[in-house]
C-alpha cells in the first residue's frame, strides 16, 4: 500500500489522505499546540501503546487541553487503523493538538483533536543504526525549568535545528546538554552510558523527555540484576564510557560509535548494549 492511499483517523472517522480537512486555523499547525507520540508496530501489535498514550494524554493535561477521549478508545483507533491497514511492521504517530480558534488565547474548553497515521517500517535505517552512530554535542541547550523539554510537543524546532547542526557537523545525531552542562538526550532519543557494567542515565530532573524505550532499558537492568544510576552526566562520563547507546521508540536501542569526532569504545555495539539490544527484542516478542 502506498502513502498516500494509507487510511488514517481524524477525530472518529477513517479517511483516505485526501479526504482529510483540517482548519487553516489548527492550532497545532499554528502554534504546536499539542503533543504527538511515535510509536512501533511489531508483527501488527504497538509495543507498550498503554505508555504512550499515558504520556499523550498527560502532555494534553500539561497543556491544559481537554482530554475529550480515555485511553479505551484511543487504543481503539490504534487497532482499528493497524486492521485496516493490514500493518504487521510499521511506525505510527499520534497527533492530538486543541480544536482551532483563532488568536494566541485559547478559550476556555477547547477539546483535542486526534490524528493518528501510519507509515513503512525503515528497514534500512534500522539495520544502518545497530552498527553504531555519530553523535555530536549542538550548541542549542535544554532549559530543564521548561515544561516544554517534558512532553513531545508539536513544537519540534528546537530538535529538528540541533539535527541540523549535527548533520551540517558530519555526525548523525545531536547530544543537547542542559543550561547548566549536563548531559540531557539526543534530538529524538534518550542516552545511556556503560562504565564497569553499570549503566548510567540522565535523571528526569537535567530536562528530558521520558523515553519509553528509556523505561524498557531500566526495567530490564532492573529483572537482570544490572545497576542502572539516574542522576546528571558531565559530557566527560560519556567520553570515558565504556559504551554508549541511544534509546528511541522506533531505533530502540542504538550504539554510539562516536562523540564529537572522538572514538568511544574498540568494539561497536560493545558487549552489554548488544545485550540489552538482544533482551529489548525479546520483551518485544514476550509482550
Ligand atoms: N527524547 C526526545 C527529544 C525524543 O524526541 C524522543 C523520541 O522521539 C525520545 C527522547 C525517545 O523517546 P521514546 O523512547 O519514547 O521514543
Amino acid at each position: 500500500m502506498s502513502l498516500n492511499e494509507q487510511i488514517i483517523y481524524y477525530n472518529g472517522k477513517f479517511l483516505k489522505e485526501n479526504e482529510i480537512c483540517l482548519s487553516p486555523f489548527n492550532r497545532g499547525f499554528s502554534f504546536g499546540d499539542g503533543v504527538f507520540e511515535t510509536m512501533r508496530v511489531y508483527s501488527g501489535k504497538v509495543f507498550r501503546l498503554e505508555d504512550h498514550i499515558d504520556r499523550l494524554l498527560r502532555g494534553l493535561d500539561l497543556l491544559g487541553i481537554e482530554r475529550n477521549a480515555d485511553v479505551g478508545s484511543i487504543k481503539k483507533a490504534v487497532k482499528s487503523l493497524i486492521d485496516k491497514n493490514s500493518l504487521n511492521n510499521a511506525s505510527m504517530k499520534i497527533s492530538a493538538f486543541r480544536e482551532e480558534c483563532s488568536g494566541i488565547d485559547p478559550v476556555a474548553g477547547l477539546k483535542a483533536c486526534y490524528l493518528i497515521t501510519s507509515s513503512h517500517f525503515d528497514f534500512k535505517r534500522k539495520e544502518k543504526c545497530e552498527k553504531g552512530i555519530s553523535a555530536g554535542i549542538v550548541s542549542i541547550k535544554r532549559n530543564q525549568s521548561s515544561p516544554h523539554v517534558f512532553i513531545k510537543s508539536l513544537n519540534y524546532l528546537e530538535n529538528i535545528l540541533g539535527r541540523r547542526e549535527a548533520h551540517d557537523k558530519g555526525y548523525d545525531e545531536a547530544v543537547f546538554l542542559n543550561n547548566l552542562n549536563f548531559v540531557a538526550e539526543g534530538s529524538i532519543s534518550n542516552i545511556f552510558t556503560v562504565k564497569d557494567f553499570v549503566l548510567y542515565t540522565p535523571s528526569l530532573e537535567t530536562g528530558i523527555l521520558n523515553g519509553i524505550t528509556r523505561a524498557v532499558v531500566i526495567e530490564i537492568a532492573s529483572d537482570f540484576g544490572i545497576k542502572c544510576c539516574e542522576r546528571f552526566l558531565k559530557k566527560e562520563d560519556v567520553l570515558t564510557a565504556d559504551e554508549v547507546f541511544l534509546t528511541n521508540s522506533l531505533m530502540e536501542i542504538i550504539p554510539v560509535r562516536e562523540l564529537d569526532g572522538q572514538r568511544l569504545s574498540d568494539r561497536c555495539p560493545g558487549i552489554i548494549t548488544a545485550d540489552f539490544m538482544r533482551m529489548y527484542r525479546e520483551k518485544v516478542e514476550k509482550e
